[in-house]
């Protein structure tokens, strides 16, 4: 029998399903919040793919899963498989993507909680309306950036807002052997020192403290607008301050992707509008909110 060719490869990757190069065949993208998956849905997915794949499941680079080798006369019954399992297909086209997110809260260097804020901004924004291009974020819990918040259009990272008590300070050295970023700590004069100009935020120095000299602020982040990679990739640029507090950095992301949506051109992404426009128009959108 003639393989069935008729479909719209364009709204089917929309959809989740990608076309592979053997006729009628495609591969299923499985939507995973965070890189996150429960157990008894790897092993719902094993068995669907051994169903009607080829018994593989992909590792994609943005922490998700894709099916691959399903035939196209399939994909209604595997939709409905992966519904009564409690997944669904991811979503592709002029969006935003599934955001990717470090395990940060359990991660000894972790400062933010980079799963639950993703699904804070899910919950926000997954039924907005389309956007010019497709919109990446990526949520990194440290500087370590394991999760590469500048290759996004939007990426968030935790980061230390520490506070030094001098008095409890009895200048053991201990943060400054600990600091791994050169000349960033240093005793001198009889005082530690730390010069913010070199300090990376990582907060290794709060932890090395037995005396408790140093202290942790509230969840800070630093935000990245306007990266990609691809073809022409775009590190993004930070933004030039801090963001304090959960609810605060909600309403960056909100009024971010609010700004790109009006100002992009269709079809442009993110970093390129930036690069059209400058970043100073965003950064006084987004002043506001300070
Ligand atoms: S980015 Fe930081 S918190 Fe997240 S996994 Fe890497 S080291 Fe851990
Ligand atoms: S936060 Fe990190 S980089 Fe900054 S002084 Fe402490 S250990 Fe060094
Ligand atoms: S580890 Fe604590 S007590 Fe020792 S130098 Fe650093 S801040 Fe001071």
């Amino acid at each position: 029998m003639k393989p069935n060719t008729d479909f719209d490869i364009a709204s089917m990757k929309a959809s989740g399903l990608m076309k592979q190069k053997e006729p009628e065949l495609f591969s299923v993208r499985v939507r995973v919040l965070g890189g996150r998956v429960k157990a008894e849905h790897l092993a719902a997915l094993a068995r669907i793919a051994q169903s009607w794949g080829s018994g593989h499941v992909h590792l994609t680079t943005r922490q998700g899963l894709e099916i691959p080798d399903v035939r196209f006369g399939d994909i209604p019954t595997l939709r409905e498989a992966l519904a009564e399992a409690g997944m669904e297909f991811s979503t592709g086209g002029p969006r935003i993507r599934t955001i990717t997110a470090c395990q940060g809260r359990s991660c000894l260097h972790g400062l933010i909680d980079p799963q639950a804020l993703a699904r804070k901004i899910d919950e926000r924004l997954s039924g907005r309306p389309d956007l010019p291009h497709k919109f990446k974020i990526g949520i990194a819990g440290c500087p370590n950036a394991c999760t590469k918040p500048r290759e996004n259009d939007l990426g968030i990272m935790g980061i230390a807002h520490k506070v030094f008590r001098d008095d409890l300070c009895v200048r053991c050295g201990r943060c400054v052997d600990d600091c791994r970023t050169p000349g960033a700590l240093e005793i001198s004069s009889e005082h530690l020192v730390c010069h913010e100009d070199r300090c990376e935020q990582c907060g290794d120095c709060v932890a090395a403290c037995p005396f408790g000299a140093w202290e942790l602020g509230g969840a800070t982040y630093a935000v990245f607008v306007g990266g990609k990679m691809g073809k022409r990739p775009r590190l993004a640029d930070r933004l030039p301050w801090a963001v304090s507090g959960e609810e605060s950095i909600l309403r960056t992301v909100e009024c971010t992707i609010d700004w790109y949506a009006k100002t992009a051109e269709r079809g442009e992404r993110f970093g390129a509008a930036l690069d059209r426009l400058g970043v100073a128009p965003l950064v006084a959108h987004l002043s506001s909110l300070r």
